[in-house]
């Protein structure tokens, strides 16, 4: 369920799921409307669907007509999976552990420890960043062109996981040694977007150290300019594909059980995507 909810790709990739393991089940996307959210949930509740996904702009707005809330949906303050059992709503959060699955096992990269900066303080910086303060990151910035936000979230990570964090603008002279300084660097601006090909303007990448490792979790397109040229300064670089595929498979986990035929559900997505091309 999201408003808009053209174009999402979730349909395809449970649907290649559910094929591939030869289920008798279905996903679709329902455009609804924010005012129509509890209405469609109940509705969901009382037709004994096993859940649903949300997306912008209603992952916020169902906290409150959860009846259980995960860790993580209650700490990222937003639900993007819920699943009904015994007539009751689960609500849980699962873009957070998502990012962290990709980038353990897409680039092999534990954040155990290390420096990390997040680039945006909105709904999926929120998810990334509390992945990474529970991961045990060693620091955690986060820069945002609101600054009030950047620091409202870092001190919300340092209180609810005990991590060294700060909140930092987008001005050049802050930014740049904060990404210098980072040995992991997470993207998560729309700045880059399909159809708009380009690196962000307040962002150099020749800030960038070439031994650190470079996350952008827009995935239309795959990978984005600012990708691009960091892998050309010899960044390790991750797009954001593997996080939606993971954070969908988790669905799957919750709803059936089981493990997700997570390669099947990723080649499903890029089918899809490369009509974008
Ligand atoms: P959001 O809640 O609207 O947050 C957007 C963030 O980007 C805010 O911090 C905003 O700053 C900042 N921003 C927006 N335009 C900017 C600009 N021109 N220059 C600098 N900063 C700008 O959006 P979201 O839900 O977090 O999604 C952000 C991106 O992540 C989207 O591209 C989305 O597709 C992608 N995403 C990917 C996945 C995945 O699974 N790979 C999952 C979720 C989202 P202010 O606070 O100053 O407004």
């Amino acid at each position: 369920m999201g408003y808009p909810i053209a174009h999402s790709l979730s349909p395809v990739m449970f649907n290649a799921a559910f094929a591939e393991l030869d289920m008798d089940w279905a996903y679709l996307a329902w455009r609804v409307k924010p005012g129509d959210l509890h209405a469609a949930l109940e509705g969901a509740r009382s037709m004994g669907l096993a859940g649903a996904n949300l997306t912008i702009p209603l992952k916020e707005m169902a906290l409150e007509w959860m009846d259980v809330l995960s860790p993580e949906a209650r700490v990222i303050g937003a639900v993007n999976c819920v699943a009904v059992r015994e007539d009751k709503l689960y609500g849980f959060n699962t873009d957070g552990e998502g990012f962290l699955s990709s980038l353990r096992e897409d680039a092999g990269f534990e954040p155990r420890g290390k420096r990390v900066l997040v680039v945006g303080a909105g709904g999926a910086a929120r998810a990334v960043a509390f992945a990474l303060g529970r991961s045990g990151c060693g620091s955690l910035t986060v820069a945002n062109r609101t600054v009030s936000r950047a620091e409202s979230l870092a001190e919300h990570v340092r209180e609810a996981t005990g991590t060294v964090t700060a909140g930092i603008g987008l001005d050049g002279s802050v930014l740049g040694k904060a990404v210098a300084e980072s040995e992991l660097l997470v993207q998560t601006s729309p700045v880059g977007m399909y159809p708009e090909d380009i690196i962000p303007d307040w962002f150099d990448p020749g800030w960038l150290d070439p031994g650190s490792m470079l996350v952008d979790i827009i995935y239309r397109p795959r990978p984005t300019a600012l990708l691009r040229k960091a892998a050309e300064l010899g960044c390790s670089t991750l797009d954001g594909l593997g996080m939606l595929v993971h954070q969908a498979a988790l669905g799957f986990e919750i709803w059936a059980g089981g493990k997700a035929p997570v390669k099947v559900m990723r080649d499903a997505a890029i089918d899809y995507l490369a009509e974008f091309k």
